[in-house]
């Protein structure tokens, strides 16, 4: 297949009840955000549509294709799906490019890792044990899990093939129906991942897709009565509303939500490893990561070399085209997500911010169409102000000097958020205090934003609760059932009175 830059425009279609078919709701388009063009048209799904996909995701789990196999013969189903995103990896990397701009050598590892998602849980699926708990008593006692039902997963725009894989595997893994809401603006991945599940030979109902608003699709996802959990990963704010929803019908939720992450730069550190790392963690994915590294406190007896290596190296990141193998940054997601990060910008500068590098857009007549901005790093800023405090998702850097670790861990600590932190440095008992002493999910220690399917991820704070990833997530998919076994031949004492 031949990629172009403005590829003709594709037709979706929502997968509902078994069907590929147009939703019920009005038609809208999605954009390639290098250029503007339109990638791809489709309606968008209503409440009822909603209704009538969960009410036969319903019955479809229930039947024997699905309820009867064992977990080895759902394993097998979802080897296929990896080896089917493996097999389409290249068109699903210019896809997933084309739907959110992402440059094509991330979006080539995101696809990677959503093959290798589904192989982790194909092999979790089969090789995952239920429990005989050590009785106290004459019976045998056990611990066994089933599928909760029919789930909804609900994913953002910035990395749709990784965070629905992460989704739907552990779901399928545990022998659910999913019913996945991506975002509005990035359907494809999660229709494509539909289609390869269908050729891998997933039965019709167990996995459907639709695309739509999160005020309508979202909603009714979440407020349906047969849905038994919802695993959402996106803001903060639509986050604690769908925790409200979920709390009301005592539905279980996993919430992967925003994050202001801090990295930390000792006296001792590596300064090239600790640039490099620094650079990756706030400019890659232009900055549009839950797991940014968006402040930077380095230690003041390093600070001036480390910000002079720091601004160097950010004037050679090669921001342009995303289907440039040597891009290593992309364009924003919109024009109007690109002027909520100029608001922020103008924003630091007026609570007393320097610009250091970048601060505006890119200028060439490749850039001008498209949602471009410049890698930005701030200092003078107060740990205290709003350009520190909030999720900006977008590539701007606060570089903020410490001395004293006690303070040091305080500053990081005051934040709303809790999603991940990194440290820089070559002893390991400061390594462990200041990691130790962290509020946040993950710590990164001497390296930033790698990640493995194997190790359980998620927030504290305003970053969340519940976990995704790890072979322990499918039991998040489960209902444990405990089971008291009598062995012994008598009756129960009152049986005798
Ligand atoms: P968003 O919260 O606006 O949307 C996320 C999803 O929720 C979309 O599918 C959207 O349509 C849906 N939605 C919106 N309103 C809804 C409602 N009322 N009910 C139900 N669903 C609704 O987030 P976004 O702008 O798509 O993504 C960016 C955010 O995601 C950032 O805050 C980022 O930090 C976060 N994020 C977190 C992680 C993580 O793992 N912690 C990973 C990636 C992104």
């Amino acid at each position: 297949m031949t990629f172009t830059h403005t590829p003709p425009t594709v037709a979706l279609q929502s997968l509902i009840a078994g069907q590929w078919r147009d939703a019920s709701g009005e038609a809208y388009t999605t954009h390639y955000p290098h250029d503007n063009s339109t990638v791809s048209v489709l309606n968008a799904a209503t409440r009822d549509d909603v209704d009538e996909a969960v009410a036969f995701a319903q019955s479809a789990r229930l039947k024997p294709n699905w309820a009867g196999l064992k977990a080895h013969e759902r394993s097998a189903i979802l080897y296929r799906i990896a080896a089917g995103i493996r097999s389409q990896a290249e068109e699903l990397a210019q896809w997933q490019r084309l739907d959110n701009g992402k440059p094509i050598n991330e979006t080539r590892a995101l696809v990677a890792s959503a093959a290798g998602t589904f192989q982790y849980f194909a092999a979790a699926c089969e090789t995952l044990e239920d429990t005989i708990t050590p009785a106290r008593g004459d019976f045998i006692t056990m611990s066994l899990h089933e599928p909760l039902g029919v789930v909804g997963a609900i994913t953002p725009w910035n990395s749709p093939i990784a965070s629905e894989a992460q989704k739907i595997a552990p779901a399928l893994a545990a022998g659910c129906a999913v019913v996945v809401k991506p975002a509005e603006i990035t359907p494809r991945m999660a229709i494509e991942l539909a289609k390869i599940a269908q050729q891998a030979g997933l039965p019709d109902g167990i996995l459907s897709v639709l695309a739509g608003k999160g005020s309508v699709v979202g909603d009714q996802l979440l407020r349906h009565p047969l849905i038994k959990r919802v695993a959402f990963t996106g803001s903060t704010s639509v986050g604690l509303a769908i925790g409200k929803i979920a709390a009301e019908k005592l539905m279980p939720t996993s919430l992967e939500l925003g994050g202001k992450s801090p990295t930390i730069i000792c006296a001792d550190a590596d300064l090239d490893h600790a640039v490099a790392g620094v650079l990756f963690g706030i400019f890659s994915s232009s900055g549009e990561s839950c797991i940014a590294g968006s402040r930077a406190f380095v230690h003041r007896r390093v600070y001036d070399e480390f910000k002079k290596r720091l601004i160097a190296a950010t004037q050679t990141l090669r921001v342009g085209n995303p289907m440039s193998e040597r891009t290593q940054m992309g364009p924003l997601i919109t024009h109007s997500h690109r002027q909520s990060v100029e608001d922020y910008v103008a924003l630091g500068l007026k609570e007393g911010g320097k610009i250091l590098v970048g601060g505006q857009r890119p200028s060439g007549p490749e850039f001008d169409a498209g949602s471009y901005y410049l890698p930005t790093i701030f200092e003078n800023l107060d740990n205290q102000s709003r350009t520190c405090r909030e999720e900006i998702f977008g590539p701007v850097l606060a570089l903020l000097p410490w001395t004293h670790e006690d303070e040091l861990i305080a500053q990081c600590n005051d934040n709303d958020y809790g999603l991940a932190a990194g440290i820089w440095s070559q002893d390991y008992k400061t390594i462990w205090r200041i990691g130790k002493a962290l509020q946040t999910g993950t710590v990164w220690v001497n390296t930033y934003k790698t990640f493995s399917i194997s190790t359980p991820f998620g927030g504290v704070k305003m970053s969340g609760t519940g976990r995704e990833k790890g072979r322990m997530s499918i039991h998040e998919y489960m209902n444990q059932k405990s089971y008291y076994w009598g062995t012994n031949d008598q009756p129960l004492p009152w049986s005798q009175s």
